[in-house]
């Protein structure tokens, strides 16, 4: 009998602090896939989602399928995508939810579902907990019964309506990400053999009241990667079919946000409890261990200025952690650019701002110019003053990740002002503008480590700056509203409390 397995995405993490909503354009601009389309990019010959990576969740399933040793239908419903940005229009969710319902409605009978989720979905308040909605949803549609496969982001947030309705959940197990396309073979891997009765998944999981970000939470590096190789270790035992540790992204803005341990195991429950909860321990151990510090504008600057060496070799990227993108910031911080245009005179800086109106009032002017106006403070001009500049225009450029793109000459200065946030992850997103990161003294990226990876050959130093924006590592803990009191804002000494109201084991206030 051919086993029929439904497959499709909804996937974005939303940065609730900022003030630019995400809206379906923005899943049209990245990636937003249905029926046969899906399927094509998914195939062992296409491009999952072409720009970004080649195979990645979906094509882990499709690849399982092929391995499962049986007939395996699967049938693509719809795939969206998103870069991360604010909190997502319910018009937009339901309008996606839609379109996936009506092709799981018209697929007939399935035998399991599969969803790439990225854990870390948010919604306006009208719908704040997207991904709750769509879960029950499709349990609505497949029924009861049917198995429902769920792969996130190790950035996700659990609660009892993500994690209750899915039979299999599985997470990356590398930050920096670059297992997605093993996550998705896993998880399509347990899914198949659930169905083929060969394991019975029971689940244990743990929510932590524990709020860490930045540079601690890397894989590769102390303190997480004895704990994420302690994982890798669990999961030889041949009774336990997946661990994973979720260390949330902290500007999700969740009620009880915070880091959590899931463990499945075959039939085996106790077992399950034991892994969780040492594994919630061993995430609890490493709470005081401090991120690298970041510095103020006037010490960044001292910094580089006295890192001559890095800067005649190479250039020093200045990482924007006020500002990062990556995280779903709105990239528009003024701040960094007034600072190094008073501040960094003797330093060649190249500095991306997001502002689509002064592109377009300057997209009418020639190469060479002059120009004087002021840029930036479109979405939050209390966080992101304008700063006015002068100098001449020295390119403009149509491109396909941040729009249109106009590179001002400043001086010491080159400003790239963009339509779309602008993610300087690689050096080519300003050698295709004509600015040679090797000539640059320092170049300011907007992500907290994947630019270390592309940089590689240029960069010979980082420093990170901080000013203002909706990707301050506090601004969850001074805006936030928690449930439970929270570390390190609130003395927390155990995580226990927290995690039996979060999992519904005991009622609120109790
Ligand atoms: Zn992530």
């Amino acid at each position: 009998m051919t086993l029929r397995i439904a497959y499709g995405r909804l996937c974005q993490e939303t940065n609730a602090f900022s003030p630019v909503p995400s809206t379906l354009d923005d899943f049209q601009r990245l990636h937003l896939l249905e029926g046969e389309a899906l399927a094509a990019a998914c195939a062992r010959s296409g491009h999952e989602v072409p720009g970004l990576i080649k195979d990645a969740e979906l094509s882990g399933l499709i690849a399982a399928a092929r391995a499962a040793g049986r007939p395996v239908e699967t049938i693509p419903l719809v795939s969206a995508w998103a870069m991360p940005s604010g909190p997502l229009e319910a018009a937009a969710f339901v309008e996606l939810r839609d379109r996936l319902l009506a092709r799981l409605r018209a697929a007939g009978p399935v035998d399991g579902v599969f969803l790439v989720l990225h854990g870390a979905l948010r919604g306006t308040a009208e719908l704040p907990e997207p991904e709750e909605a769509l879960l029950e949803a499709v349990r609505e549609v497949v029924g009861p019964e049917v198995p429902i496969a769920v792969t996130m982001d190790l950035h996700g947030v659990l609660t009892p309506r993500k994690v209750d309705p899915t039979t299999v959940l599985c997470a990356y197990r590398t930050n920096p990400h670059r297992d997605l396309f093993q996550t998705g073979r896993k998880a399509g891997h347990l899914l198949l053999r659930a169905l083929a009765g060969e394991v019975r998944p029971v689940t244990r999981w743990r929510s932590l009241p524990l709020l860490l970000a930045g540079g601690m939470t890397i894989d590769l590096f102390a303190p997480m990667r004895a704990i994420f190789r302690r994982m890798k270790q669990m999961e030889r035992d041949p009774r336990v079919l997946s661990v994973s540790l979720f260390m949330c992204h902290p500007f999700n803005d969740s009620p009880d946000l915070g880091w959590s341990a899931h463990v499945t195991t075959d039939g085996d429950a106790a077992l399950a409890d034991r892994l969780a909860d040492e594994l919630a321990d061993l995430a609890w151990s490493v709470r005081d261990v401090k991120p690298p510090p970041f510095l103020s504008p006037q010490d960044g600057i001292a910094t580089i200025r006295r890192a001559w060496l890095a800067r005649k070799t190479g250039t020093v990227c200045v990482v924007d952690v006020s500002d990062v993108v990556g995280a779903g910031t709105p990239g528009e911080n003024t701040n960094l650019l007034a600072a190094l245009l008073a501040d960094a005179k003797d330093l060649v800086s190249y500095v991306p701002v997001r502002d689509a109106l002064a592109v377009d009032a300057l997209w009418a002017k020639a190469e060479g110019d002059a120009v004087d106006l002021e840029v930036g403070g479109r979405f939050d001009p209390a966080t992101n003053p304008p700063v006015r500049v002068a100098g001449r225009l020295r390119s403009k450029h149509a491109t396909a990740h941040f729009g249109r793109a106009v590179v001002l000459d400043l001086g010491h200065v080159q400003l790239i002002l963009t339509e779309l946030p602008p993610l300087p992850i690689k050096p080519s997103f300003y050698s295709n503008l004509g600015l040679s990161p090797w000539r640059a003294d320092l170049v300011v990226v907007k992500n907290f480590f994947h630019y270390r990876v592309y940089f590689a050959l240029v960069h010979r130093k980082s420093v990170p700056i901080r000013t203002k924006g909706a990707s301050d590592l506090d601004l969850p803990l001074t805006k936030g509203v928690f449930n439970d009191p929270v570390y390190p804002r609130d003395p927390v000494t155990d995580w226990r409390p927290a995690d039996r109201r979060r999992r519904g084991l005991v009622a609120a206030g109790t």
